[in-house]
């Protein structure tokens, strides 16, 4: 940690009847592993964003376990337990859909054989076990060192946590700067935790933002795709994206966009990628799916567009032009991010398909409709018609029109299922 950071920071314990923390905000699965940890003999509590956001009566996305017990006990412990993590070894036990993730308490020890810092001071592994002030200490942000004990239900707060919380303000454990270089994510992490919770990030690490910001280059392609992709599935894209944009580090995660858009295009292109990222959120709000193809598709729209019309302008028909500037956008924006293949073809096929939609004659609607992406494609259209990109009418033609003919359901056998004969038609088979 940060010199000085013990100093500076007092542990504060708040018992079971001076919090609004109650069991039923909890999920089970949280519960189950909580208390066959403690009952196992080891120190274990809830912490991160299952603690925050339930004070902040929200309902968080997952819930994340601190403990005593090392990855192998909390695996001896647990038959649904797989262990996993390079940088930082973990647990992820299963129930059904959920997964509760298990961490060891870890200590911040730059100078231990068992931490790996690159020339940057960025850590690029640590797993060197610690006590739970040390695991609170070497958190991100204040508000996420925050623990809930299963022991006797107590809320332990080790740095100033429950006074950000109230004055919701987001600031770094220690020295922003030293954070940000130990692993330059974090800043992506406020913009995630300031758009999702409404928070402001506290002057010195937004300052060092600002300073820091190409730190980002050096991260990995595959963690940006991992935490872009939570950036814009917040819930809160619009914002977040916004925030990006005005914190200056949309350029490394976007870099030709970023350019693109600074070079004033068109009032409707900006409306577009807006109204797609209200689309995401209200989707998510309604509990809908959503897709990463759909984001991809939506921010790379402008590009492939663009790049389009000018193919197109040298005598390329409509969809190769399509299918040429979709390629080579992808292949230069995947050098940031790492969109897997399945959903770059998907954002693909939604692209692909939009000259479609001008079609309402003979059997093309039909086919279009059945389509495997056909639903994206079609939201992706009707995203265009409400900021003037195509017309109104056409896009309230393709809603009646699938009213009218539904896209047929493809029938999934299980294997070795054999249908059964119609009566009927047995009795009129020639014997
Ligand atoms: P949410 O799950 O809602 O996205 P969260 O705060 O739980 O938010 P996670 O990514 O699930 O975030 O991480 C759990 C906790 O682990 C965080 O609250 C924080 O204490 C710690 N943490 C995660 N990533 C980092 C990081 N890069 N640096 C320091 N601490 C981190
Ligand atoms: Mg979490």
């Amino acid at each position: 940690m940060t010199e000085g950071t013990n100093d500076q920071y007092q542990l504060t314990v708040e018992p079971r009847s001076k919090h609004n923390i109650s069991r039923r905000q909890i999920s089970e699965a949280a519960l189950k592993v909580l208390y066959r940890l403690n009952k196992a003999g080891y120190r274990a509590c809830l912490v991160g964003g299952g603690v925050r956001d339930v004070l902040l009566g929200k309902r968080p996305k997952d819930f994340d376990v601190a403990t005593s017990a090392t990855p192998e006990q909390v695996d001896a412990l647990f038959k649904n337990c797989r262990l996993i993590g390079r940088r930082f070894r973990l647990a992820h036990i299963r129930y059904g859909r959920e997964v509760i993730e298990v961490a060891t308490f870890r200590s911040h020890a730059p100078e231990s054989p068992r931490t790996e810092l690159n020339n940057e001071g960025r850590i690029l592994r640590d797993n060197t076990f610690g006590s739970i002030e040390e695991d609170a200490l070497r958190r991100d942000f204040t508000v996420n060192a925050l623990y809930y004990d299963i022991k006797d239900f107590a809320l332990l707060d080790y740095a100033n946590g429950l006074q950000d919380l109230k004055n919701k303000t987001l600031r770094l454990i220690g020295d922003p700067v030293t954070r940000y270089k130990e692993d330059p994510v974090r800043m992506l992490r406020a913009i995630r935790f300031a758009a999702k919770l409404g928070f402001t990030i506290d002057k010195a690490a937004e300052q060092a933002i600002f300073k820091w910001g190409h730190l980002l280059k050096d991260i990995p392609s595959a963690r940006l795709y991992d935490e872009v992709l939570k950036i814009f599935h917040s819930g809160h894209a619009l914002h977040a994206y916004e925030l990006l944009r005005h914190y200056q580090l949309f350029k490394y995660l976007f870099p030709h966009l970023d350019k693109y858009l600074k070079s004033e295009p068109a009032e409707s292109i900006l409306d577009f990628i807006e109204q797609s990222l209200v689309n995401t959120d209200i989707r998510i709000a309604q509990h809908k799916p959503v897709s990463p193809a759909f984001i991809f598709a939506a921010l790379l729209w402008p590009l492939v567009h663009q790049k389009a019309i000018q193919l197109q302008a040298e005598k390329i028909s409509t969809l190769p032009a399509l299918q040429i500037a979709g390629s080579e956008i992808f292949s230069q924006q995947v050098k940031t991010i790492a969109v897997p293949k399945r959903f770059s073809q998907i954002a693909k096929n939604i692209w692909n398909m939009q000259p479609r939609f001008s079609n309402t004659r003979g059997k093309q609607p039909k086919r279009l409709v059945n389509h495997p992406n056909f639903r994206a494609g079609y939201d992706f259209f009707c995203i265009q018609s409400m900021v003037g990109l195509t017309t109104f009418q056409l896009c309230e033609w393709w809603t009646q029109f699938q009213i009218d003919n539904p896209p047929q359901v493809p029938v999934h056998r299980k294997p070795g299922h054999r249908p059964r004969r119609h009566r009927q038609a047995r009795n009129k088979s020639p014997e």
